[in-house]
């Protein structure tokens, strides 16, 4: 840690001190022996498991090839087939093409590159509570401020951020069904009052907050949402970097909402442990940008595509739709006995495997428990379990486990998060902090 400390900028957060020496399925070794159950998955990167084995069988095949030609000097298959599975798996029964990166940030950025080259606009509509990473304007997409934000402004101009559909602590303080869902058609009334639909090129949005604490929007919210970016000629975006790859339940969250977006984004999962990000939508939107104009030394690296390729092979072989909604059945179980039992949980959020706990001080005034919160993490590493937490005023736990986690061991890990909680107030003395993305 001392080592840690000297050689890495204070910048880079760590939500937990354990050191990995080892990780395979749901579980982490640390390089003092301790194993511990990983509720954390990398943060959702590896919901096919810790060195699935097609995943590293795929890698070590590719790397007794080559590893980099660049793909803009010698392309490769892998690539191209890397392409064309998420054409043929993203929702949308249109022609599709795709661009593979490194990272979900780069593919945020590229998706709104194209979306700009393809609508000849500026703008771009993100909501509050949203992240869609850490590059410039990723970040400018991104809504927490302290830490992500803070001392990095200047930001691009033509960015405008609306209200998400947050029902527990409404923005437009509404209820929901009677609200009608309001934040949605809040769209229209930003066409009126902040920008000219004619300036928008984008609307990007997560189907479910990844960051933002898992919150997840009532049934019709996409659909108006949608409708509304087609009236108007705007790209829709789904940023899927922390919903897909089987997470929810279903490949991506959006298609249990029923939406086709023009663009889908994804990352962190598709790779199965390996950095790779990609943009994939409408074949005349993608192909807007001129010759040349979307590219990167390593983007789609050969190593990264047949890791991706071989967890799209395991999606066929293993229902990870499936394994995520019994392990969806089994959290609801606990968590709704929490929520009853103990004042701490003030609501569960979340689709599928994508699960999360909001802790308050007070059920009526909603004040976030954030120390208690960080206190939850710091007990359940030292009790074995790998947990992060998440929110704007992070005061969320949630869980991204591998989706090969046991039954045995998820059972294990939640009785573990269960003592944290109840144990959450009793040594407050954990600082404001939380997990970074
Ligand atoms: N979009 C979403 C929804 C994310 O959750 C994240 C990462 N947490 C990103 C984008 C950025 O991805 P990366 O860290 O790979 O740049």
């Amino acid at each position: 840690m001392q080592r840690r400390r000297n050689a890495v900028p204070r910048g880079v957060y760590h939500a937990t001190p354990v050191f990995a020496a080892k990780a395979e399925g749901a579980l982490v070794e640390d390089v003092d022996g301790n194993v511990f159950i990983d509720l954390a998955g990398g943060i959702g990167c590896v919901n096919v498991g810790h060195r699935a084995e097609p995943v590293v069988a795929a890698i070590k095949e590719q790397a007794s090839r080559y590893l980099h030609t660049c793909f803009s000097v010698s392309p490769y298959e892998g690539f191209v087939e890397l392409a064309e599975r998420l054409n043929a798996l993203t929702p949308g029964n249109f022609p599709k093409k795709t661009l593979l990166v490194n990272t979900g940030a780069e593919a945020v950025e590229n998706a709104v590159k194209i979306a700009r080259a393809y609508t000849k606009r500026p703008a771009v509509i993100c909501f509050q509570d949203a992240f869609h990473g850490r590059s410039l304007l990723a970040l400018s997409l991104t809504s927490k401020v302290r830490p992500y934000k803070v001392g990095f402004d200047p930001f691009p101009s033509d960015i405008y951020r609306i209200p998400y559909a947050y029902c527990y602590r409404c923005p437009l303080g509404l209820e929901y069904p009677s609200c009608e869902v309001a934040c949605a058609k809040h769209l229209e009334h930003v066409f009126k009052n902040v920008v000219a639909p004619e300036s928008v090129a984008a609307v990007i949005v997560e189907p479910v907050l990844g960051e933002g604490g898992f919150i997840t929007p009532p049934p019709e919210y996409f659909k108006i949402l949608a409708e509304i970016c087609r009236k108007h000629n705007i790209v829709f975006i789904a940023d899927e970097v922390q919903t897909g790859i089987c997470r929810t339940g279903s490949l991506f969250a959006i298609e249990q909402y029923g939406v086709d977006p023009d663009i889908l984004i994804t990352a962190k999962s598709l790779g199965g442990g390996l950095p790779i990000g990609a943009v994939t939508g409408r074949a005349e939107i993608m192909d807007a940008p001129v010759v040349g104009g979307l590219g990167g030394t390593f983007i789609g690296n050969p190593v990264s595509c047949a890791a991706a390729l071989a967890v799209i092979d395991m999606l066929e072989s293993v229902d990870l739709n499936a394994r995520a909604k019994q392990l969806e059945r089994i959290f609801l179980e606990r968590a709704s006995e929490w929520r009853e039992h103990m004042p701490i949980v003030g609501a569960i959020h979340g689709l599928g495997a994508m699960r999360s706990l909001e802790l308050v001080r007070d059920h009526k005034t909603k004040e976030p428990a954030t120390a208690e919160t960080n206190n939850i993490v710091r007990y359940c590493y030292e009790h074995g379990v790998l947990t992060i937490s998440a929110g704007t005023s992070g005061n969320i736990i949630r869980i991204l486990m591998p989706l090969v986690i046991t039954d045995e061991q998820f059972t294990e890990a939640l009785s573990v998060l269960e003592a944290a909680i109840a144990n959450a107030g009793v040594a407050a003395t954990a600082s404001d902090r939380g997990a970074y993305a």
